[in-house]
């Protein structure tokens, strides 16, 4: 809703209401004269008394103009009861006064903006000129509860709305874990059934039988590797994992360790800057940095891998970034990429689930960091990622 329909809105729900108290019926007269071309709805009162009879069942006031000199209940006495109502106290009060001296008591006990005076006799005009500002007072503050309410609704929705999502990832994670772990048993018994056919009847059966049962093993290989890389994605968020200081460069030297083969034979070389200690799980930062170093490895031009692994302090993050000289990625798959399953190469060219950054991403979010790729396709890529630095 913007501003000017919220305006309509309130127009056509409070229309602006005036309370005009005298005792004299002629002074009654000429007040409503005096405003009544200009759209409000006048109720009058003929003493103190019938203000606040007024003033109990209807409270929707925008502004009350008041008689100081009326007998019984005089318009200070009237006032001062008014203010005592929580429901009541808001309405800025006008005095019409001949006393020039009764400005004193006026603004005695109001906050400034809640009261004014005039001396009579008044000139038509400047009251109603105070009595638009106070209207105009009167309509931006129900515009601003009209907002407000607006806003506390979408705040409620959205929060709902976060509140479902959340619900719905982790019963996805709960599916995705109980699917994958409890695949694995058939997986397994299927691959040692076709290793013990292969085994004891392999000689017996002829070329074609044979390449299908290369086919079912193979297809069984792949199967595993799926399995198992989906069963660590939703193992991410389990509540199990605990967080603790954990040494990047001890992690950089596992993980250069787990891929000595991949290392050696691509002839790869890895540069490192020093790296800093972080809050986290020390599995996971292995995973994250071998997904993304193997990657580096694995998506390699025709030139001997250089990785280089680097490290800056920025307000309350480390930034860690690790670059490559590799194949690089078109700027559309950047964002992409990280989807689970998400690849871009078939099987044939370079192996792999794509389900390996998108666990980079689930680590990265879980220390409160993100995770995004810069590159020139055919000259490499740079993968940056934040983590929360514990310390500041
Ligand atoms: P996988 O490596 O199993 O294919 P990932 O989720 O690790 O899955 O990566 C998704 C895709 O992103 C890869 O298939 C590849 O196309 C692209 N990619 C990832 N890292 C790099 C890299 N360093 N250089 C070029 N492409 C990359």
């Amino acid at each position: 809703m913007d501003n000017n329909s919220v305006s309509l809105e309130m127009e056509k729900e409070h229309p602006v209401k005036i309370l005009l108290v005298d005792d004299r019926k002629e002074n009654l007269l000429s007040l409503s004269l005096t405003l009544s071309n200009q759209n409000y709805t006048l109720v009058e009162a003929n003493s103190g008394r019938d203000a606040l009879k007024i003033l109990l069942k209807e409270q929707d006031f925008a502004i009350i103009l008041m008689d100081v000199q009326m007998p019984v209940l005089n318009g200070l006495e009237t006032a001062e009861m008014i203010r005592q109502s929580e429901k009541l106290k808001y309405i800025p009060i006008i005095f019409l006064t001949a006393d020039n001296k009764a400005s004193d008591n006026i603004f005695k006990g109001y906050k400034a903006g809640a009261v004014d005076y005039m001396l009579k006799p008044y000139i038509p005009e400047i009251l109603k000129a105070k009595v638009e500002v106070f209207v105009e007072l009167y309509k931006k503050n129900h515009e601003l509860k009209a907002q407000g309410e607006h806003l506390r609704m979408l705040n409620m929705q959205l929060e709902q709305r976060s509140h479902d999502l959340t619900r719905n990832v982790q019963e996805l994670e709960k599916f995705a874990y109980v699917a994958s772990h409890d695949l694995q048993e058939p997986l397994r018994t299927i691959t040692s059934y076709i290793q013990l056919l292969q085994k004891k009847f392999g000689d017996k059966l002829d070329g074609e039988a044979n390449e299908f049962m290369e086919f079912v093993v193979s297809g069984s290989k792949r199967m595993k590797t799926l399995i198992n890389d989906l069963l660590e994605y939703s193992r991410i968020n389990r509540a199990d994992v605990a967080l603790d200081p954990v040494d990047c460069n001890m992690v950089l030297k596992e993980v250069l360790q787990n891929l000595s083969n991949s290392i050696k034979d691509s002839n790869a070389v890895v540069e490192s800057e020093e790296l800093p200690v972080i809050r986290g799980n020390r599995i996971q930062m292995v995973q994250l940095f071998q997904n993304l170093i193997g990657n580096s490895v694995k998506f390699r031009s025709d030139k001997d891998p250089l990785i280089k692994i680097g490290v800056k302090k920025i307000e309350g993050y480390f930034l860690f970034s690790v670059e490559d000289n590799g194949i690089g990625i078109k700027k559309e798959y950047s964002n992409r990429i990280f989807e689970i399953f998400q690849r871009l190469h078939s099987m044939q060219h370079y192996p792999g689930t794509g389900i390996g950054l998108a666990i980079c991403m689930k680590i990265v979010q879980r220390l409160g960091g993100e995770i995004w790729m810069e590159s020139e396709f055919g000259k490499g890529s740079t993968f940056f990622f934040t983590i929360r630095d514990y310390e500041n």
